[in-house]
């Protein structure tokens, strides 16, 4: 198997089975290749606007328009790392403790068997499950890098602990990431109030807000970008992006990033490993003319990019 993308002369984008970028879909694991590519179609966390257990789907369909040769970096991606499409992980659509248990199981065969990770959610509370997973086979906390609109630090809703908004405190208290060595990149206001903040004083969990991306450039806050050794984890919430640019998402945020921006601050950041990385909460119910959806495949190339 030479694990590229399905040959657009032979057969044309809107046509084939769909897959991530047309890669060749893959169920086990012994095969020899870099990154599994999974779906977490789970929107069992969500507090407002439901739909992303359909965005692994939507993303697929979209990303057919996906091409190998990244200009900026001068990496042809899909020849330099072989990649699949491994299918959805199974889920609990009436259970997120068990969701999160099925997706720890299925991404850890991958991760085990020694690939990189590219999942797309699926909400944020998917992205707890990929952590453990990746805590239980490297035995460190990981560095975690975290574009959001959202802190997601936030206590229990309705008496629940899991939920797409609490799964970073979570991640800190297990144990899963190093707080001291993690950036969130987005965030913005409103917040129900200034305790919302405290998790990230308590464990010096440092934030970039889009008011400072805005106000003092790119190039300004790429200096702060420090370089990241060590096992590193990559979450992006498409909510970090202005609803002009991501409509189809579950919480949306005004005045947020623009797609230029969240990419070249993607092409900023400096990570020696990146062993897994996710695009969570695109909801294509929400979404008009699959923009969202683009986006979400766009930003996953970025990350294999990342992960030569
Ligand atoms: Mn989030
Ligand atoms: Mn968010």
């Amino acid at each position: 198997m030479d694990f590229m993308p399905l040959n657009g002369r032979q057969f044309p984008r809107f046509s084939g089975i769909k897959t991530f970028y047309r890669l060749p879909y893959v169920t086990d694991p012994n095969l020899d290749f870099n990154v599994a590519i999974m779906g977490a179609p789970s929107d069992a966390g969500v507090s407002y606007r439901p739909g992303a257990r359909f965005a692994p789907s939507a993303i697929r369909d979209i990303s057919s328009l996906g091409r190998s040769y990244h200009w900026n970096h001068d990496i042809h991606v899909f020849k330099k790392l072989k990649c699949a499409d491994v299918g959805d992980s199974s889920v609990d659509p009436l259970s997120i403790e068990n969701t999160l248990t099925l997706i720890e199981q299925n991404s850890f065969d991958w991760i085990q068997a020694q690939k990189k990770l590219l999942t797309f959610g699926g909400d944020h509370s998917v992205t707890l499950a990929l952590l453990r997973a990746f805590k239980r086979y490297h035995k460190t906390p990981l560095n975690f890098i975290h574009f959001d609109a959202h802190l997601d630090t936030y206590p229990a809703a309705w008496g629940h602990e899991y939920h797409h908004g609490s799964f970073v405190r979570h991640a800190i208290e297990e144990g899963l990431i190093n707080p001291s060595s993690s950036l969130q990149i987005g965030v913005r206001g409103p917040l129900a109030g200034d305790e919302d903040l405290n998790v990230n004083i308590k464990y010096n969990l440092k934030y970039i807000t889009t008011d400072e991306i805005k106000i003092e450039g790119l190039k300004e806050i790429s200096k702060k970008l420090s370089h990241f050794n060590g096992p590193t984890y990559l979450s992006f919430d498409i909510d970090c992006l202005d609803p002009a640019y991501a409509p189809g998402t579950g919480t949306p945020v005004p005045a947020g990033l623009t797609s230029f921006e969240a990419l070249w601050l993607i092409r900023q950041l400096s990570i020696s490993n990146l062993v897994g990385a996710d695009v969570v909460e695109v909801s294509p119910p929400f979404d008009q003319s699959q923009i969202t959806a683009l986006l979400a495949a766009q930003v996953g190339h970025e990350f294999l990019a990342k992960m030569l």
